[in-house]
């Protein structure tokens, strides 16, 4: 990413141990890629998790900005949150549906239930009869994830889903796939057929089956509406092909000390790493408690003005060690910042040096970042 200017921004964050900044334009030029790509699909935008950990409040309006009409969360407490953020006209779906006796809670805040399984059903089409409306829900089937929707024994044992679905309004028919991101692999083509076989008994409803790789899929996995969460935030939805999304997250984190140690002198809890000469050694207010992952240690990178400095030693709770022998100290100074994510260090690259995916990796930074939101989205 490019418009973040980090020395305004000195001041402002001069108490916190690190500046998290989110690029809300990165995040509304990612949803009009992704309105391209789909191609007459219907965009909705995944919020599930504080908007991937980047902020929903201020996420949010920039997609409806962007022109985003439809949201998932994935609990109902997230729904409510999201009912007072964007506009009347927006709607929200729950991914995880109706905990049993909240079913009137979706009624009072607006929200939209995906139902996956029988019991979610009853209690939905329950309060449909009680207050005599035929409220909107959405039904997930499970196309051979195993996770959530209805599984093939719950449809067969529901009947003909005329029946079961007339009392409420059923809206959207979804299902979700398990390995979008390898494009051939095989069971996507058999969750598609699944998913087909499965439509053809339903009336004629809106369909959905795509995440933010799936749209990349190809024409046959996008049907009425794509469901990108990742994407919007600069995951790369194609792992292994070049990245056609934004980085919406910059992380900059201080120094609070440099020193320098000798040859034999160790560094960190378990004194993994041990200096075989002289070298400069700067710790960064950052840690393990911040979504660092600790799995980072002695292998990830932090970037000084675009020169790679690496992690020495073990992540700690609050504080990381790096390696930062060779740079000029007037740039080492406590206060200065060193760049863990941003337009050196990209997302996937941080959680492919953990073992993890992006997704794990933003949605566990942390909440004791300063947080900036720079664009208007
Ligand atoms: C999380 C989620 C999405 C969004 O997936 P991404 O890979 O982040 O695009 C879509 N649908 C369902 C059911 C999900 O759980």
């Amino acid at each position: 990413m490019n418009a973040v200017a980090h020395p305004t921004h000195l001041a402002q964050a001069a108490r916190a141990g690190a500046m998290l900044t989110v690029d809300l334009d990165a995040v509304a030029a990612n949803y009009r890629l992704l309105v391209a790509r789909a191609a007459g699909a219907v965009v909705a935008g995944v919020m599930k998790a504080d908007a991937y950990g980047l902020g929903m409040d201020r996420v949010a309006p920039a997609l409806v900005r962007a022109g985003c009409r439809v949201f998932f969360t994935a609990h109902l407490d997230e729904g409510v949150r999201l009912r007072g953020i964007v506009p009347a006209d927006c709607t929200i779906h729950v991914l995880h549906g109706p905990p049993p006796g909240t079913a009137a809670d979706f009624v009072a805040h607006r929200l939209i239930p995906v139902l996956n399984d029988p019991g979610q059903m009853r209690e939905w089409s329950a309060l449909c009869t009680r207050l005599g409306r035929r409220l909107a829900a959405a039904v997930q089937v499970d196309s051979g994830m195993s996770r959530m929707g209805l599984s093939p024994a719950d449809l067969a044992s529901l009947g003909d889903p005329r029946d079961w679905l007339a009392p409420f309004e059923p809206v959207l028919l979804m299902s979700h796939l398990a390995c979008a991101d390898v494009p051939d692999h095989p069971i996507n083509a058999r969750q598609r057929e699944r998913f087909d076989a499965i439509r053809a008994t339903f009336p004629a409803i809106r369909a959905s089956l795509a995440n933010s790789s799936a749209v990349f899929l190809g024409a046959d996995f996008r049907y009425d509406l794509v469901r990108p969460g990742a994407a919007l935030y600069g995951i790369n939805p194609q792992p292994g092909q070049s990245n056609p999304l934004r980085q919406a997250v910059s992380l900059d984190a201080r120094i609070v000390q440099v020193r320098t140690i000798a040859a034999g002198d160790a560094v960190g809890y378990g004194a993994r790493y041990v200096a075989d000469g002289p070298r400069r050694i700067a710790t960064i207010g950052v840690g393990y408690a911040d979504g660092w992952l600790r799995a980072l240690s002695g292998r990830g990178y932090a970037y000084v003005d675009g020169v790679r400095v690496p992690i020495a030693g073990t992540v700690s709770m609050d504080s990381i060690t790096l390696d930062v022998t060779g740079i000029p100290d007037a740039r080492l100074a406590p206060g200065m910042t060193v760049e863990l994510l941003g337009p050196n260090q990209h997302v996937d690259a941080v959680a492919a040096g953990a073992g993890t995916i992006g997704y794990e990796v933003l949605t566990r930074l942390g909440g004791r970042f300063e947080r900036i939101h720079v664009g208007e989205g």
